[in-house]
C-alpha cells in the first residue's frame, strides 16, 4: 500500500472540534460589521501577478520572496492573493463601486496565501477578515475602524490582552521628503547596516525602520524621525484621530517605528497586538491608503482599511481561556429508537420535529444498536436530552424524554405535545 498523501506544509485542516469556535469568531464578527452598516464582498482567490505587484510594492516581504505564483494554461502569471485589499480595489474599479466620490465600506473574508517559514501563528495558508472603507477623507472614519475592532475585543472578551498601536505615516509628498533625509543618513552609515537593510537603503528605505536586527536599531535611534516631517494636514488628521479615541477611551500607544509591510499605507497606520502568542503577536492590522486606487488606475479615491488574522485570534481565545462553553455543544437532543417499527415511526416523528421546532439542533441514531451502544453515542454527542421510542413507547404513541446532563427524572411525554416540550431545549446553554 502506498502512504496515504498529506497536507502541504503549513496549511491546515480546519478539524470538526475546532469549527464551531470558527463559526462563532466569524459570526460575531459579520453581526458587528452588519451592525455599522457594512457590506460583504468576495473576490477571487486567484488573480494577475501584476495586481499584487502593482499594489503592495515589488520591494517588499510579499512580493519578494512570499507569493505563490504560478503560470496557468494559457500562459498567464497568475498568484494566489497574499492579502485582500488588492483585490478589493481591483474589484471596486472594474465595477465602478467607488465612483464620482459614492462612499463604500466593505468586508471580506477568506483564505490568503503565503510561503512564510510556518510556526505557531504563522502559515502558508490562513484566512482574514478584511474591512475597506473608500471615499471617507476625515479621521472619523479611521477612528470608526478602531472603534469597531475595540467594539469586538470587548465582545469576546479580550481586551485586556491586546495593545493599540498607533502612526502617522504623512502623505506621499511629506514622506518623500523624510524618504530623502532617511537615505542620507542610511548611506552615511551604510557599513553599520544588515545585508537586508543595506539592500532596502534605496528601494524601500522605510522598510529598513522596522529592521529585526538588533544593531540596525541601534543606529536609528539617531536617524532623521518621521514625526517630524509629517506635513500639516497629516498632523491635523493624526490629532483628530487621536481625539476621537481619547473620547471614547479607547487606550493606545504611539509607536513611531511602525510602517507596516506594504508600500500603499499613507497617514494612519495601526496595528492590535497581544504579548499572549509570542513573536506572532499581531492579530489586526491596517491603515489609510490614499493613493492606492489611483496608483491602480482609478481616480484619487481616499481609501483605509484593516485586516485581522481569524488563525491568531482563535488561538488567543483558546490562549486565554476565552472559549464560550455553549459553543462547544453541537447537538441539543439525540433520538434512539429500538425495533423496525420504531425506527420507521422515527422518521416521521423527527421530520415532524424539525417542522415544529425551528433551530433545534437533533440527531437521529443512525442504524440500528443496542439499547446500551446507543444511549452511549447519544451522551457522546453531547445532546442534552435523548429521546428514547420502543415497542412500548410506539403502541402508547410518546417518547421517553431523558435528561444527559445532570439530574432530572426520565418523563414520557405524548408526540402531540413533542414539539411544545422541545421548543424549551432549542439552542439551550
Ligand atoms: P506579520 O508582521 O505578523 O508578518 P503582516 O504585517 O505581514 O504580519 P498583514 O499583511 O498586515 O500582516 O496581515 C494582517 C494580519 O493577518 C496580521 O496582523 C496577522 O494577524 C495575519 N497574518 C499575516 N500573515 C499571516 C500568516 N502567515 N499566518 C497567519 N496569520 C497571518
Ligand atoms: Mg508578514
Amino acid at each position: 500500500m502506498s502512504k496515504p498523501l498529506q497536507a502541504i506544509r503549513g496549511m491546515n485542516d480546519i478539524l470538526p472540534e475546532q469549527t464551531p469556535l470558527w463559526r462563532y469568531f466569524e459570526g460575531t464578527v459579520s453581526s458587528l460589521l452588519d451592525g455599522y452598516g457594512y457590506q460583504q464582498i468576495r473576490m477571487p482567490i486567484v488573480e494577475f501577478t501584476e495586481l499584487f505587484k502593482r499594489s503592495i510594492g515589488e520591494v517588499t516581504d510579499i512580493v519578494e520572496k512570499e507569493m505563490y505564483t504560478f503560470e496557468d494554461r494559457n500562459g498567464d502569471s497568475l498568484t494566489l492573493r497574499p492579502e485582500g485589499t488588492a483585490a478589493c480595489v481591483r474589484a471596486v474599479l472594474e465595477h465602478g463601486l467607488a465612483g464620482a466620490g459614492q462612499t463604500q465600506k466593505l468586508w471580506y473574508i477568506g483564505p490568503m496565501f503565503r510561503h512564510e517559514r510556518p510556526q505557531k501563528g504563522r502559515y502558508r495558508q490562513f484566512h482574514q477578515i478584511g474591512v475597506e472603507v473608500f471615499n471617507i477623507n476625515g479621521p472619523d472614519i479611521d477612528a470608526e475602524l478602531i472603534l469597531l475592532t475595540w467594539r469586538l475585543w470587548g465582545l469576546l472578551g479580550i481586551r485586556d490582552a491586546v495593545k493599540l498601536e498607533l502612526n502617522s505615516l504623512g502623505t506621499a509628498a511629506a514622506r518623500a521628503v523624510y524618504r530623502d533625509a532617511l537615505v542620507a543618513f542610511l548611506s552615511e552609515h551604510a557599513e553599520q547596516l544588515d545585508e537586508d537593510s543595506r539592500r532596502r537603503m534605496h528601494s524601500n528605505p522605510l522598510r529598513v525602520l522596522d529592521s529585526k536586527s538588533a544593531d540596525t536599531q541601534a543606529l536609528l535611534s539617531n536617524a532623521p524621525k518621521l514625526e517630524d516631517y509629517l506635513d500639516e494636514e497629516s498632523r491635523v488628521h493624526f490629532a483628530g484621530l487621536k481625539a476621537r479615541l481619547d473620547a471614547a477611551g479607547v487606550p493606545y500607544v504611539i509607536n513611531t517605528k511602525l510602517v507596516r509591510g506594504l508600500d500603499y499605507y499613507s497617514k494612519t497606520v495601526f496595528e492590535w497586538v497581544t504579548d499572549q502568542l509570542g513573536s506572532q503577536g499581531t492579530v489586526c492590522a491596517g491603515g489609510r491608503y490614499d493613493g492606492l486606487v489611483e496608483q491602480m488606475g482609478g481616480k484619487a479615491t481616499p481609501g483605509v482599511g484593516f485586516a485581522m488574522g481569524i488563525e491568531r485570534l482563535v488561538l488567543l481565545l483558546e490562549t486565554l481561556g476565552k472559549v464560550p462553553a455553549a459553543i462547544a455543544r453541537t447537538v441539543d437532543v439525540y433520538l434512539c429508537a429500538f425495533g423496525e417499527a420504531a425506527e420507521l415511526a422515527a422518521v416521521a416523528l423527527s421530520e415532524q420535529v424539525r417542522d415544529q421546532v425551528p433551530g433545534l439542533r437533533l440527531q437521529v441514531n443512525a442504524g440500528a444498536g443496542s439499547f446500551k451502544s446507543q444511549f452511549k453515542k447519544a451522551d457522546k454527542s453531547g445532546a442534552l436530552y435523548a429521546l428514547i421510542l420502543g415497542e412500548d413507547e410506539l403502541a402508547q404513541q410518546v417518547v421517553g424524554c431523558k435528561p444527559l446532563r445532570g439530574q432530572g427524572e426520565q418523563q414520557s411525554i405524548a408526540w402531540s405535545d413533542l414539539a411544545d416540550h422541545l421548543a424549551t431545549y432549542a439552542n439551550q446553554a
